[in-house]
């Protein structure tokens, strides 16, 4: 579905990310792990369109789409659920929601609010409130919903387990699963290597910039996992 080949993306004279090949599966979760500073979160907003890459492919269902903005990558059916959880505070639950769906036509819209809903209770429980009355798990759920309602075919996540206490990680880790589990693509970015190798099925490390390891999840040893950050981290 998405295959990222030899990614390259600078910062003026930093060369942020300088060799990054991930893929993303219909279905599947693949976990990008790596430490501080490795270049994940640069690299998950240059496949989204945030950042034009110096080199490298983003190909999406056999269309390289490199450097294309955010909005046409939307089209295409790949969407980012950004770090920190941005929702729009003042506006409600639904509100978020249907910002997400903005291109879906109105006769779609309820049919995909619906799905949210059925898929996170506790936004439709909440769904006239605040979004910024949520709490820090409710908004990453809030967050995500709002990716699912552009009905993509690949969702990128960074980070979504930041900040947040264990049982809502878990929470929200659950929700990742069940949302790959109805056959999308879910690429994750993450600090946090137990919680993500406990829903992944493929694993791709990166260390300063370029991808060390790919392989199953399976295989990735929590070990060596531990041991490749360790010493990205010194
Ligand atoms: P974190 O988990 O801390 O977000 P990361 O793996 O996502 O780390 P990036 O945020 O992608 O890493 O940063 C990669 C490298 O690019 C780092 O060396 C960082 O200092 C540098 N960098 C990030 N953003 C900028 C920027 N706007 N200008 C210059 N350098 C940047």
């Amino acid at each position: 579905m998405l295959e990222v080949n030899d990614l390259r993306v600078s910062y003026g004279a930093v060369n942020a990310v300088q060799g990054v090949t991930m893929r993303a599966d219909a279905g599947r979760v693949t976990l990008v792990l790596g430490a501080n500073g490795a270049g994940k979160t640069t690299s998950l907003r240059a496949v989204a369109g945030f950042h034009r890459p110096k080199g490298g492919d983003v190909l999406l269902g056999g269309d390289d789409l490199a450097g294309r903005r955010a909005h046409v990558m939307v089209r295409h059916g790949l969407v980012l659920v950004p770090e920190g959880r941005r929702v729009f505070s003042t506006l409600t639950v639904e509100e978020n929601l249907r910002m997400g769906g903005y291109r879906a036509p109105r006769s779609r819209m309820a049919a995909a609010l619906d799905e949210v809903y059925e898929q996170f209770p506790i936004l439709a429980e909440r769904r006239d409130m605040a979004a910024g009355l949520l709490s820090g798990g409710e908004q990453q759920m809030l967050a995500f919903g709002r990716a699912v309602m552009s009905q993509p075919k690949v969702i990128l996540m960074d980070e979504p387990s930041m900040g947040l206490a264990p049982t809502m990680v878990e929470r929200v880790m659950t929700q990742v699963r069940a949302i790959a589990d109805r056959g999308i693509a879910v690429l994750i970015v993450e600090q946090n290597a137990d919680a993500g190798l406990a829903i992944a099925d493929e694993v791709s490390v990166i260390t300063r910039g370029r991808t060390v390891w790919t392989g199953p999840a399976a295989q990735a040893s929590r070990a060596a996992v531990h041991a490749v950050l360790g010493e990205s981290a010194l």
